[in-house]
């Protein structure tokens, strides 16, 4: 095979695993990122929760001034019952008497209600924080971690990079600007091997004169449909499916 294919074919390679380096180390960082999110969420969680329960509160409270003020003129409307001369007057006071009776019993009904509220917001932020706090250790854990293996990665980026330093000097000029254009178009994969006649880049067929070009190995070809730079991977050479 044309050296030029050769090392086009190493290149490619290099390339492709610098790529996943960066898909790896891109990986990482999103377990991270969601983590934080997860713990943003459940503190906006509990932020609500504590709104919610002081303006519970609020409410605990101004149902215990209605409270003391139907108290309070329940107490009025006795002392003033010793006072009144006529049934009727007598009856306008009783009425109103029952009347605030009702507030009471309405007013302590929705008191124990908010109560419930309280409790069941208090408890749910508790648990919120209880998870929070269990999630933040975890990510001091995990971002020590991501950072080990991000420079493990690294290392091994490096490496390759080296490689890849001593290949560029190697190819011709054009054919480099070449190659960098169709990984930027083709998202990646500029040169692909052809099987049985076809393109693996475009899976379209390639011409038999032009398949023949590439099984000889002699010069470089293009695909006509995706312009990638093709070379023939005879079958036996070719990795058994896993
Ligand atoms: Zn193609």
């Amino acid at each position: 095979m044309n050296q030029e294919i050769s090392k086009l074919i190493d290149l490619q390679g290099i390339d492709s695993e610098l790529d996943g380096f960066d898909q790896e180390i891109k990986a990482k960082e999103q377990e991270i990122v969601a983590r934080e999110q997860s713990i943003a969420d459940k503190e906006t969680k509990i932020s609500l929760l504590k709104v919610q329960t002081e303006e519970l509160a609020q409410s605990q409270r101004d149902l215990k001034a209605e409270l003391e003020d139907a108290l309070a003129r329940i107490k009025d409307r006795q002392n003033k019952m010793m006072q009144v001369q006529t049934s009727r007057e007598h009856q306008a006071l009783l009425k109103e008497i029952e009347e605030n009776k009702k507030l009471i019993k309405a007013n302590e009904e929705r008191t124990l209600q908010i109560m419930e509220q309280i409790e069941e917001a208090e408890k749910n932020a508790l648990e919120l924080a209880n998870l929070c706090s269990g999630e933040k250790t975890l990510l001091v854990e995990e971002a020590e971690n991501v950072k080990k293996a991000v420079s493990k990665i690294l290392a091994r980026k490096k490496s390759v990079l080296d490689q890849r330093m001593v290949l560029i000097p190697e190819l011709n000029p054009g054919t480099l600007k070449r190659y960098d254009m169709l990984r930027q178009k083709r998202n990646g994969s500029a040169v692909v091997p052809t099987k049985n006649g076809i393109c693996q880049g475009c899976f379209m067929t390639i011409p038999p004169q032009q398949d023949n070009e590439i099984r000889r190995g002699e010069k470089l070809n293009f695909c006509p449909t995706c312009q990638r730079i093709l070379f023939f991977l005879a079958e036996d050479a070719e990795p058994a499916d896993a």
